[in-house]
């Protein structure tokens, strides 16, 4: 697999040469030596890395995972039938990595030791009891998670609210689409991607990719949109400021100017107004506020919006006319877009375009935020968020307080919670003293992690549950070991809202549990009793109390899954959203002026620096490092400079540089690349010893949603010497 000229090529390693091979002359190497596939049990699962929503079979023997293989029925594979990327199909091996938690640690003389459950549990226990006693539960936070399942979402959510008593709960959306819940849901009533991932790819006749690496983030997703384009003769347009994969097929590539995706997005409508390409029939039976956009994009004439975001006038007017003309556009986005100080801006402006043109509500159209990792669509769903319960019931609203508080015996906090953003600070300044965090790393996921470790070595209790020793865990007084996805039964919700099966295919290692039976452990040594036999138990509960997912039930999500929202048993679920109307009744448009980033170059700092994912990594990379398969294609992290750039500052490919911005400074190899725009940086947020996050901005965040501007910071490069 690693051979010489095959990592030198253009192959993406998905393995699907694997797969089709007729005579299984081709295997993988992970799984050499461990079995063949014949001989070994087959487990369906669903992947555990993006929100993609691939499934495919473990293959099992003496109760270890060996390989995976991918099945292209179907009716049992329905979102990638058989296809796969790098990280589904190799990136396993980290389930039996030695590194693996297996029991409980707990903190005596400043160092970690292991511990027996009671000791672990009741130490927590009593730990943030007498913190809630002393100072209030809102003196307490939980951070949950986007890895672990759904059932196991609801519990953490239900945690916080019902046990510690707070509403501080909060997920990793707030650093990657809480602008997407706060942009479309204002628009359109329902935060979520409104088309299924088969019909925006697969019917649609024009895709606006804007702020998204599909084919690197979301490769199942990149490739059938790669299949359209090819095969059935899709118009594509690219909006990204890195020449990435699909510009290379774009009929229109536009690289613009970090943070300035507001002047883009106007300026297409601005001509698609002028040109008289705008869907007035749609405007006025399905939106409102339409007056007040149209007063808005006046002034965005695509030579002005070529001063500011550095696109051709012409190649503005192209891909307006292309979008608009279609008859069935879809735009695709996904962190390029949210991760801004304007966040919110930037999704609404999505929005107004596809509602300006009535590419909405049918298939092949929509406004697609790709999410992710691969349960963070739930998280969401789940209310592990400081202003809603389960479904975006708000917390604020009595009457659904009153339902929750009836179901869960308890009374509720009327107050709205803190975001992760807010919770570290509130740390640092001694609001929050104790912190849980489950399956989560904000110590290299965060803005700005010199400021994180701090806030984490200022709590009087740090609880943290994970599968391996992370850096946030290693910081923590007390560890608990949970399980994989191979470990466990459950469920997760995919970016389209796919609910799919998650199973249990081989044991956990040592004494690690579950994640919902460490939560309800910890729940009744606080007093609180949560009980339940199975993950499904805890999804029927879950049901009862979220209308998208009350239609749901284990046996009618075996197979392909259903998307939310399901509201009654007979339904059949709802792939495409806002097809009559809109959640919201009518869409509405947000009349939304072009804002600059937070930091612009200087001549301290005179580069643009964004960050982003690899293909080959995942989050912090606490799994993806310990994958074989993964490790050996990108073992480290680098810098994309311009060559030009480089060549005037000595700087050769492969020579490390020092990369500063006014939080810190990493060292790290530079790559060379002569698609850069001049003064933009590109590095990625996987690798803690040149962590990306000592550069980023914690103070930078969009003002509705509170997600931080990972995407531009001003920095400075300097050949070490
Ligand atoms: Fe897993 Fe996403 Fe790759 Fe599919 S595309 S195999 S869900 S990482």
């Amino acid at each position: 697999m690693f051979d010489g000229k095959l990592a030198d090529s253009t192959c993406v390693f998905c393995g699907q040469c694997i797969m089709v091979c007729p005579v299984g002359a081709l295997t993988s190497k992970v799984s050499m030596g461990k079995g063949k596939p014949a001989q070994t049990e087959k487990v369906m699962t669903t992947c555990t890395y993006c929100g993609t929503g691939c499934t495919f079979q473990l293959n099992v023997k003496d109760d270890q995972v060996v390989g995976v293989t991918s099945v292209r029925d179907s009716e049992v594979s329905p979102v990638n039938k058989g296809a796969m990327c790098v990280k589904g199909r190799f990136g396993w091996d980290f389930i039996h990595s030695p590194d693996r938690l297996t029991t409980p640690l707990i903190r005596k003389d400043g160092e970690l030791v292991p511990a027996s459950w009671d000791e672990a549990l009741d130490l927590a226990a009593s730990k943030l009891k007498a913190i809630k006693e002393k100072d209030g539960p809102d003196a307490l936070a939980l951070f949950s998670s986007a890895r672990v399942t759904n059932e196991e979402n609801y519990l953490a959510q239900k945690f916080a609210r019902a046990v510690l008593g707070t509403n501080n709960v909060d997920h990793c959306a707030r650093l990657c689409h809480a602008s997407s819940v706060a942009g479309i849901g204002a628009a359109f009533g329902s935060g979520a991607m409104t088309n299924s991932i088969a019909d925006f790819t697969g019917d649609s006749k024009c895709i606006f990719v804007i702020g998204s690496n599909t084919t690197e983030n979301h490769p199942v997703i990149g490739y059938k949109i790669r299949k359209n384009v090819r095969f059935n003769g899709a118009k594509l347009i690219v909006a990204d400021p890195r020449e990435i994969e699909l510009a290379g097929i774009a009929d229109v590539y536009m690289q613009f100017r970090p943070g300035t995706d507001v002047a883009l997005l106007n300026g297409m409508m601005n001509v698609i107004l002028a040109e008289g390409l705008a869907d007035h029939e749609f405007i006025a039976k399905r939106t409102e506020n339409f007056e007040a956009l149209k007063q808005v994009v006046e002034k965005y004439i695509p030579e002005y919006v070529e001063t500011i975001t550095w696109v051709p006038a012409e190649d503005i007017k192209k891909a307006a006319r292309l979008y608009a003309q279609s008859g069935a556009s879809a735009i695709c986005y996904s962190m390029g877009i949210t991760q801004h100080s304007t966040g919110t801006d930037n999704v609404k402006s999505c929005c107004n375009l596809a509602m300006l043109t009535g590419n909405l509500g049918r298939p092949g159209t929509g406004v697609n935020a790709l999410r992710g990792q691969n349960n963070v669509q739930v998280a969401c769903d789940m209310g592990a968020l400081p202003v809603t319960y389960p479904a975006y019931q708000p917390v604020t609203n009595p009457e659904v307080r009153a339902k929750f508080e009836k179901a869960w015996g308890v009374a509720l906090s009327p107050n709205i919670g803190l975001t992760v953003t807010q919770t570290i600070p509130a740390a640092l300044h001694g609001h929050i003293k104790g912190l849980f965090v489950l399956g989560e790393n904000p110590m290299v996921s965060d803005p700005d992690i010199t400021h994180v470790e701090e806030a984490l070595e200022k709590l009087e209790c740090l609880v943290v549950q994970d599968i391996f020793l992370s850096e946030t865990a290693q910081k923590a007084d007390i560890v608990f070991p949970g399980l994989s996805f191979a470990e466990k039964d459950g469920t997760f919700t995919s970016t389209e809202r796919r609910v799919q099966m998650v199973r249990k295919a081989v044991s956990g290692p040592g004494q690690a549990m579950n994640d919902w039976q460490i939560i309800c452990e910890l729940a009744n040594r606080m007093g609180y009793p949560m009980n339940y036999a199975s993950a499904e138990e805890i999804f029927t509960e879950m049901s009862t109390l979220t209308p998208s997912y009350g239609g749901m039930n284990y046996a009618r999500l075996q197979g392909i899954g259903l998307h939310w929202p399901c509201p009654t048993p007979e339904h059949p679920g709802t792939p495409i959203l806002h097809t009559e109307k809109f959640t919201r009744g009518l869409g509405l448009f947000h009349a939304v002026d072009f804002i600059e980033p937070v930091e612009v170059p200087d001549a301290d700092y005179p580069f643009i620096l964004s960050t982003g994912r690899s293909l080959y990594h995942y989050h912090t990379g606490t799994m993806t490092r310990r994958a074989s398969g993964l490790k050996a294609h990108m073992p480290e992290n680098c810098v994309q400079i311009n060559s030009i750039i480089a060549a005037r500052m000595g700087i050769k490919e492969g020579e490390m540089v020092r990369l500063s911005t006014r939080r810190g400074s990493i060292e790290l190899k530079a790559q060379l690349l002569d698609s850069m725009k001049e003064n933009v940086l590109f590095t990625y947020f996987h690798f803690v010893e040149a962590a990306a996050n000592v550069l980023t901005n914690a103070e930078a965040l969009d003002p509705v949603c509170g997600i931080p501007e990972f995407k531009v910071s001003a920095a400075r490069l300097e050949k070490i010497v």
